[in-house]
């Protein structure tokens, strides 16, 4: 019989948004026809910027016409999409990344997991404790942890706890690890770094040969002059860090897909003689190997979120959900929560009353309030006590949500 990759069998079973799932059901089903109001899930609502429609519906005619169809594009991504994504994410911010350097994708999640394809087996991995569990499930999924403990971590991996007493920022290991992901704006916290403490890590890594692997993908949901949009913003940061961004939440692409994955020329890591070895190739080849490029008609979707009607109209929906989330961090505070997050994310952090747990936290808002959020805890040991409310919803969701809470 064929065999299994059994370090499959070593993820705790896809349990979070199931578990929510069947939590939620029950509920309305033993109370028929009752409506409850989601803020859990960290997806968009609102419908695609005009400029993007209207790119994309353009290069679908462009694709049925004799001169304007296209078949397989460049694996790396169209060189105008490219040459955008340099100038106006980058160049204007002072960070001298390169159109060469952008490999455009069909989204983060996957290039964050795929990125290992590159990365040998025994290096030293460190995540910060709540995470996106992206990160943690691809390392195990191939092989680069130890078994499940009973508290639900895994061995070998390294957790660097974010919470209340750090200010949800993860303290730079005193140990050498070899690779780090961070993620700020922070998913699920909503915390975000500054350039000083972002500075650290990248010294850190500088100076113990490690990668930092920074996903930006909540970078457009910055409200803040001094917090950084890209980990180029900081010097020394193209020797060290591979970075992710995403058009899905900037955009509302989630449905379309489109991401890019910026791989520094100049960014090395080693092979086992100790040789030198640039990560960019292998980068190159990966994805020339096992990825066929974005469709055209997306790529000229994303394109036009760098046009002046495309910035005008994807500031309006990143303002319109920055006041979704003003709105419930003053309802959660004047209902005597203590809440995070929201100032430049799209994600409130609340501190669950003391004598409760994250998933009991849960049910009580469920049953009293009948709104659905996330438990800390599904994010991680760390994120015990915690809770998620996304602000991506509609406008009229969010108050009637926070009314239902404030009633309770
Ligand atoms: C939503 C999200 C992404 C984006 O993923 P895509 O695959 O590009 O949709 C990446 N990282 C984090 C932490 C996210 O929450």
């Amino acid at each position: 019989m064929v065999k299994v990759n059994e370090n499959y069998l070593k993820l705790k079973a896809g349990y979070l948004f199931p578990e929510i799932s069947k939590r939620v059901n029950k509920y309305t089903q033993a109370n028929s026809g009752l409506e409850v109001i989601k803020l859990g899930i960290g997806d968009v609502t609102e419908p695609l910027p005009k400029a993007c429609i209207d790119a994309m519906s353009k290069a679908i005619n462009e694709m049925g016409t004799n001169n304007g169809f296209k078949g397989y594009g460049p694996e790396q991504g169209y060189g105008w999409l490219r040459e955008k994504i340099s100038l106006n994410d980058f160049i204007s911010r002072g960070c001298q990344i390169s159109a060469e350097e952008i490999f455009v994708s069909d989204g983060s999640k996957c290039d964050s997991s795929n990125i290992l394809d590159i990365l040998g087996d025994d290096n030293l991995i460190a995540v910060t404790d709540p995470v996106y569990p992206v990160y943690v499930d691809s390392n195990v999924m191939t092989g680069r942890t130890g078994e499940t403990l009973k508290n639900g971590t895994y061995q070998g991996l390294s957790y660097l706890a974010i919470n209340e007493d750090n200010n949800f920022l993860p303290e730079v290991p005193k140990n050498k690890v070899d690779i780090v992901y961070l993620c700020f704006p922070n998913n699920p916290t909503g915390a975000t770094i500054t350039k000083k403490e972002l500075k650290k890590w990248v010294d850190y890594a500088n100076e113990n040969n490690s990668l930092i692997l920074f996903d930006a993908a909540y970078e457009a949901f910055i409200q803040d002059k001094d917090i950084p949009h890209s980990i180029y913003e900081i010097d020394g940061a193209k020797n060290c860090a591979i970075e992710f961004r995403s058009f899905s939440k900037n955009a509302g692409f989630t449905g379309v897909r489109c991401a890019y994955t910026v791989v520094p020329k100049n960014i090395s890591g080693q092979n086992s003689n100790g040789d030198k070895i640039n990560l960019w190739p292998l980068w190159n080849r990966r994805q020339c190997t096992k990825f066929n490029g974005v469709s055209y008609i997306v790529q000229r979707g994303a394109e036009a979120v760098y046009s002046s009607q495309g910035k005008k109209e994807i500031n309006s929906l990143i303002d319109f959900y920055m006041e979704n989330a003003k709105i419930m961090q003053n309802k959660l505070r004047s209902a005597g929560f203590k809440v995070y997050g929201g100032d430049n994310a799209p994600y409130v952090w609340i501190k669950v009353p003391a004598n409760m747990t994250s998933w009991d936290f849960f049910d009580y808002l469920l049953e009293k309030a009948n709104v659905v959020g996330t438990p800390g805890s599904g994010f991680g040991l760390a994120g015990e006590g915690y809770f998620r409310l996304s602000a991506f919803n509609s406008r009229k969701n969010v108050i009637n949500a926070m009314k239902q809470i404030i009633n309770i």
